[in-house]
């Protein structure tokens, strides 16, 4: 009876009425911000997210910590757990889902391959499950990936472009999610709409990507390799700052229609749709190196290497002519100003980072 009312009590409207969401994946990067920025404006947010040991689970409870203290509840579970996702559709009647739940990272599918199949294919398909079956159904925003544009795709990529060709298991998983969400708006008439993320960066972000283990490296003076693929210079990426994400996030959830139902021909069809949430700016690697430098006050390391065929691509480079379109998306944060903000976090949250390196600020000032 305890943890029914902490649901209801997260999962209610304030000032939002029509405005209840189920967040999965809440205790990750991208789920703790719109899960923040959510409550804040007054809807009814519940998260759900299994804390997973993928990356440091001290940050995923120091991130519930956050949310707890907005009055955001995070249930602990597993998108496969059917019992468990009816249970809370059972307690509130979710308008809107927000799916973010999943096994991120490209290169970690080289050892645990089942993680990816389990939470981005089973796990989706059960969450679908859950939403068609629900009454009333919720509009479904969920996670893709600006990987699903694989190896041969030209640049910059428009979601027109072809997506026959992934480069790992995690943008195949991506991909296949996207041929689901078609079967289930198509036969169930369930409103679903993918944003296709483009490398998130900023506070609070995941210990698994570049920028942010570069920073630890680069203060514990230690290496760090940077990738060239042969006669094309540094891997260069779209960076996409979190602040510009949550925006884009509201925006679809605020855009989304309501689904129609299995009987949805009659009222016309459910919205499907698929949208680019990048930056429009790539920036080679060695530049994002070059800007942690001047932010940390500490020279790197170098090692540049070629590029492995590791699951990586060569480039990325989003489009976002539709999100500005449909969604109003207008990303306003450049690479230099959000790793300010994210080295300003890095150095609160890890207070003796800077210590370990003390010696190097006054070395290295020249070059800020
Ligand atoms: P994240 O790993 O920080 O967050 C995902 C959260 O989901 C984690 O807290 C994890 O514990 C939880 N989770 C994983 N599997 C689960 C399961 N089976 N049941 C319940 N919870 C589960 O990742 P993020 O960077 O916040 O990414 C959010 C979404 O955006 C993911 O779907 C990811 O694939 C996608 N995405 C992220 C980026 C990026 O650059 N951050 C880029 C493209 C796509």
């Amino acid at each position: 009876a305890a943890w029914e009312r902490r649901v209801r009590s997260s999962a209610r409207v304030r000032s939002r009425p029509g405005h209840s969401v189920l967040v999965t994946g809440a205790a990750g990067f991208v789920g703790m911000h719109v899960s923040i920025a959510l409550k804040r404006r007054g809807d009814g947010v519940l998260g759900l997210d299994n804390f997973n040991g993928y990356y440091d689970q001290t940050l995923k409870r120091a991130r519930q910590g956050m949310l707890e203290r907005t009055g955001v509840f995070v249930v602990e579970g597993d998108i496969n757990d059917k019992e468990l996702l009816k249970k809370l559709f059972d307690v509130v009647s979710f308008t809107h889902v927000l799916h973010l739940a999943a096994q991120a990272g490209v290169r970690y599918a080289i050892q645990n391959p089942s993680s990816y199949v389990h939470s981005n294919i089973a796990g989706f398909v059960n969450l679908l499950e859950v939403c068609k079956s629900a009454n009333p159904q919720p509009a479904i925003v969920w996670a893709s990936s600006s990987s699903v544009y694989g190896l041969n795709s030209k640049l910059p990529f428009s979601e027109k472009d072809r997506t026959d060709n992934p480069a790992s298991l995690y943008a195949a998983t991506k991909k296949a999610g996207e041929e689901i969400a078609h079967t289930y708006n198509h036969i169930y008439g369930l409103s679903i709409t993918g944003l296709r993320f483009f490398t998130v960066y900023g506070p609070w972000g995941r210990p698994d990507m570049a920028y942010y283990f570069f920073t630890k490296d680069i203060l514990n003076r230690r290496p760090i390799t940077i990738f060239e693929a042969p006669g094309h210079g540094s891997v260069a990426r779209d960076f996409t700052f979190i602040d510009d994400v949550v925006k884009g996030c509201i925006a679809a959830l605020d855009t989304a229609k309501k689904s129609t139902g299995s009987g949805g021909k009659k009222k016309g069809p459910a919205q499907l749709r698929i949208y680019n949430l990048g930056n429009t700016s790539p920036v080679p690697v060695s530049d994002l190196v070059s800007i942690l430098e001047k932010h940390l006050k500490v020279k790197a390391i170098r090692k540049v290497q070629p590029m492995p065929r590791n699951g990586d691509v060569r480039f990325t480079h989003a489009n976002i002519s539709l999100a500005q379109k449909e969604l109003g998306y207008k990303p306003t944060t450049d690479l230099e100003a959000g790793l300010k903000k994210f080295v300003r976090w890095y150095l609160s949250y890890y207070p003796d980072a800077k210590k370990k390196s003390a010696w190097d600020f006054e070395v290295l000032d020249c070059i800020s």
